[in-house]
């Protein structure tokens, strides 16, 4: 089967490599239908080391069940399936609690270097409480917003929920790429009455706008906090929705939230050591929450609404690739040509 690696930063390839099949009890071999490219994948698309060995890539997916492990009771051959981006036993305390990235017998994707979502096929371990059915055929005009649950749209929506956006909140989005846009649909979903998205790409905050943005602020740092406490009456907002992941984004979320308030990370923190003193956190009795997204717990959540196509965050989409095109994909969104590249194995 064909299967992209990583070799290193910038270096991305389509081979063929060894078949995915179902090796323990619990696993599921699933035929890839849609999967796309991450700006998570994008870190180590910069920085992984030289000499390490090839890595598999992908953990967002949608597919066709090929084969089950002896033990796999809730799924069969045909079914069409979406993963999140962690795999989970849906079992476990943490899982029960909804917070299956912390599973005590899963993992995230990576932790599987033979396997990878864009590829043409993929097993999956933990069959059973990682797969999530989808009531519709590989061909579904909806494959797009049905793909956003397994990654962007969960994560979002985790950050909205974590934040604790609620009905009338003011909240503000750092970040204008997929996940920020997706944050941005989430908290219009719960409630929202004033979204303040910054970013600074017009493509994508108009996009944002579409998503129910009520006001987006281009400037960053001092000046963008300004202007996000100018259209705050001066106190800022009560959910900061942070989905970048580097120090300035931290340092505008706790610029711009109101005393009180709660600052929601979802952008994958790309420091461990951060200001929570007087002045940041302590001052205004601000709390700060997220993490990565259990994006499986939403998945019930999030079918219907998709459906119904009361939402479309497959909007968050623009370009499509098959497997050849993946490395180019890869180019394109680390150059911002491109916001999301969709994958038709
Ligand atoms: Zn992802
Ligand atoms: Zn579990």
């Amino acid at each position: 089967m064909r299967a992209t690696l990583m070799y290193g930063p910038g270096d991305v390839r389509v081979e063929d490599v060894r078949d995915s099949r179902v090796e323990q009890p619990s696993d599921a071999l699933v035929r890839i239908t849609a999967s796309c490219i991450c700006g998570s994948d994008l870190h180590p698309y910069h920085s992984m080391p030289a000499g390490s060995a090839p890595t598999h890539m992908g953990h967002e997916f949608i597919g066709v069940v090929e084969d089950t492990g002896s033990e796999v009771s809730t799924l069969r051959k045909g079914d069409l399936v979406v993963a999140p981006f962690a795999y989970s036993c849906g079992t476990c305390q943490f899982c029960r609690a909804g917070l299956q990235t912390s599973c005590e017998k899963g993992s995230f994707w990576d932790a599987l270097p033979q396997e990878g979502g864009q590829a043409e096929a993929i097993r999956v371990p933990l069959a059973d409480g990682t797969l999530f059915k989808l009531p519709v055929t590989p061909d579904s005009a909806l494959m797009p917003s049905l793909l956003t649950i397994s990654d962007v749209l969960g994560t979002g929506y985790h950050a909205a929920v974590s934040g604790g956006v609620t009905q009338g909140s003011t909240v503000t989005v750092i970040g204008d790429g997929a996940v920020g846009l997706l944050a941005v649909l989430s908290a219009k979903r719960l409630g929202a009455e004033q979204i303040i998205l910054m970013g600074r790409h017009t493509s994508r905050t108009d996009l944002g706008c579409e998503f129910g943005a009520t006001d987006v602020v281009a400037e960053r740092g001092e000046e963008g906090v300004t202007k996000v406490r100018e259209l705050t009456g001066g106190f800022g907002s009560h959910v900061v929705l942070e989905a970048v992941g580097h120090m300035p984004a931290y340092e505008q979320a706790f610029g711009v939230v109101r005393p009180g308030g709660t600052i929601s990370r979802v952008g994958v923190p790309q420091y461990e050591e951060a200001p929570v003193g007087m002045t940041s956190l302590f001052g205004g009795n601000v709390t700060l929450t997220g993490g990565p997204a259990p994006s499986r717990a939403y998945m019930e959540e999030l079918l219907p609404p998709i459906l119904e196509g009361s939402i479309e965050p497959g909007k968050v989409f623009d370009a499509t690739v098959g497997l050849d095109g993946v490395p180019q994909g890869y180019a394109d969104m680390d150059e911002r040509r491109s916001l999301k590249v969709l994958l038709k194995p």
